[in-house]
């Protein structure tokens, strides 16, 4: 983690927060919160605010808290609430002690409301849905006062116990603060406190309630409660401040957070929305969450991004208030700078072409030995196994080939990786005039020899036809056409521009034998083919399932 801490780049967020300490705005303290709504898995947008939020902790030797913002019972889940403290302790970071649920406040949000009507700033409003619509006016036109705003404290009191103990149904009856129907800002316009849901059951509080609290009414009084200092938000939010200032300054709360919005991660060719997410996880456009074409937290870790890489691109793309949108290249290279350090090498075919060395002996095998990293020898090494039958990439021979081609061809040599140099002499072609098998002859005194005093033209991997295990390998691209899929004014539905050949499994594939024994989050690199894991909910004993986490270089610049 400390890379976080030992990098401060220099943001308006920190500027802000360090005029704030430096006139000891809150007596020194520094908290924000990660509130996640539990209505749907973290994606990479959330995090960025993730990263920023305990990253500022960290660095202001603060708290970040993670809040559940738990107040609509009917999306939300236990399922979505693991899943996202699953995320947020992968991604690196600590919460143990400061886990919060707003609906661990339901009480006090209720007293709270209780103040309102008792200092008469709230009142339950009988209109329907539509009629509230129509009282609520335009952009351009303002609201009319509710029949119902000037109800007596006592009535107000009496209905609003009478909504908490489920006499009213559903939609019947909202507790609305009174503030301006007149103002520019809609969201001022007596917007709602309590809402009446008197059959869902709340996934922490179960049945205990048969109200409950708006998003924007709980959202800044639980920041408030946990004594929250700086409160982070998208810019969505810009809008709704007067409001979370509202509610803090007209309940008088010991502690008035401040808000303050940056711009949300917007990732081409993908969505960052949970609603839209949502939507291709229920539409089996994908194979749930954690696919690892979605963009979610689980997804990519499934796919074998490591948490350091998220951190890393996170720090990279900086926080602004200006709308943007980040190319896939800046999180793929951070990625790939990652796993071109820290994984170990391997050799995988991907496509077979059987390799018979006529000069070597029949049941010979040579265990030879290989360096786990070009660089970082204390990755040690490992036994590759030799013997006379091999395969290679059938993409690395050709009959026929000009000085360009850096690999085998009839009749010339080329080395074999961590092993022997080699000449093909003969092309075995089946009746359809395919090549499916190549003879050719080894140099037994090309072992280990230095590259400069044995010149050939190139280096191919390989691997023992015998030792080698066969494995699956499923390769992802894209998941959209567009860079945009949800901007896209020409289409109702984003989902149109879902990429059909966002995975592709190849099935022949074969990789040596270390591999097999690997665990399931060690990511690989596949010498010259990538960066490769096994699948942690494919892949059994005996049935390996990889999943390309990425390719060698970027495949995005000359495509996109
Ligand atoms: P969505 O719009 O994807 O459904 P949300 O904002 O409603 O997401 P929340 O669970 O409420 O999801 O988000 C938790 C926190 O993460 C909020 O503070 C929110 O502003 C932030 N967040 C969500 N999406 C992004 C994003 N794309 N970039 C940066 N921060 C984000
Ligand atoms: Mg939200």
């Amino acid at each position: 983690m400390n890379e976080i801490a030992d990098t401060k780049p220099s943001n308006f967020i920190r500027h802000i927060i360090d005029s704030d300490m430096t006139a000891n705005k809150y007596g020194g303290h520094f908290q924000t919160r990660f509130p996640p709504e539990p209505n749907g898995y973290l994606h990479i947008g959330h995090a960025k605010s993730i990263c920023l939020n305990f990253g500022l902790a960290m660095d202001y030797k603060g708290l970040c808290t993670l809040r559940f913002d738990d107040t609509n019972p009917q999306k939300e889940e236990e399922e979505f609430v693991d899943a996202i403290k699953t995320d947020v302790h992968w991604l690196g970071f600590e919460f143990e002690k400061h886990l919060h649920y707003a609906s661990s406040y339901f009480e006090k949000l209720y007293a709270y409301a209780v103040q309102l009507i008792e200092q008469g700033d709230a009142y339950v409003c009988d209109l329907s849905a539509e009629e509230t619509r129509e009282y609520r006016g335009t952009l351009t036109t303002p609201g009319k006062d509710s029949p119902y705003r000037e109800r007596s404290i006592k009535e107000n009191l009496d209905l609003f116990k009478r909504m908490r103990d489920g006499e009213f149904e559903d939609g019947s009856r909202l507790l609305r603060a009174k503030v301006d129907m007149a103002s520019a800002n809609i969201n001022l316009r007596d917007p709602a406190i309590y809402r009446i849901r008197r059959d869902v059951v709340h996934h922490q509080t179960g049945t205990a309630w048969s109200i409950y609290p708006m998003y924007d009414y709980a959202h800044c009084l639980s920041d408030a409660i946990e004594g929250v200092t700086h409160s982070l938000c998208t810019l969505e939010f810009e809008d709704h401040r007067p409001l979370y200032d509202w509610f803090l300054n007209t309940i008088k709360t010991e502690h008035h957070p401040k808000q303050i919005e940056f711009s949300r991660l917007n990732l081409q060719y993908t969505i960052t929305s949970k609603r839209k997410l949502t939507k291709l996880v229920e539409g089996n456009f994908v194979n749930g969450w954690n696919d690892p074409r979605m963009p979610t937290i689980t997804g990519m870790r499934r796919r074998g991004y490591p948490a350091e890489a998220l951190r890393e691109f996170c720090l990279r793309i900086g926080v602004t208030k200006a709308d943007n949108s980040v190319e896939m290249g800046i999180l793929e290279s951070c990625v790939r700078e990652n796993l071109n350090e820290n994984s170990p090498r391997a050799m995988a075919v991907l496509d077979p072409l059987k390799v018979v060395i006529s000069n070597y002996p029949e049941d010979k095998t040579e265990q030879l030995i290989a360096p786990n990293h070009p660089q970082n020898e204390s990755m040690g090494t490992r036994e590759v196994p030799f013997s006379k039958t091999l395969y290679i990439d059938k993409s690395d021979f050709k009959e026929e080939a000009n000085n360009k081609f850096k690999r085998l061809v009839k009749d010339k040599e080329v080395r074999l990786r961590n092993a022997y140099v080699i000449r093909c002499d003969e092309v075995i072609k089946d009746e359809l005039g395919e090549v499916v098998e190549l003879r050719c002859s080894y140099d037994p005194a090309t072992l280990g020899v230095n590259p400069e005093d044995r010149k050939v033209k190139g280096v191919i991997h390989w691997v023992s036809a015998k030792h080698g295990i066969p494995l699956e390998i499923r390769v992802f691209d894209r998941l959209f056409n567009h860079p945009h899929p949800d901007m896209d004014k020409d289409v109702d539905d984003f989902t149109v521009h879902l990429n059909p050949d966002s995975l592709i499994t190849l099935t022949q594939s074969i990789v040596e034998p270390s591999v097999a024994l690997a665990a399931s989050n060690l990511v690989y690199q596949f010498e010259r083919e990538g960066y490769f894991c096994a699948d942690s909910e494919l892949s059994a004993s005996g049935n390996l399932v990889f999943n390309r986490t990425i390719t060698l270089r970027d495949t995005w610049v000359k495509t996109s």
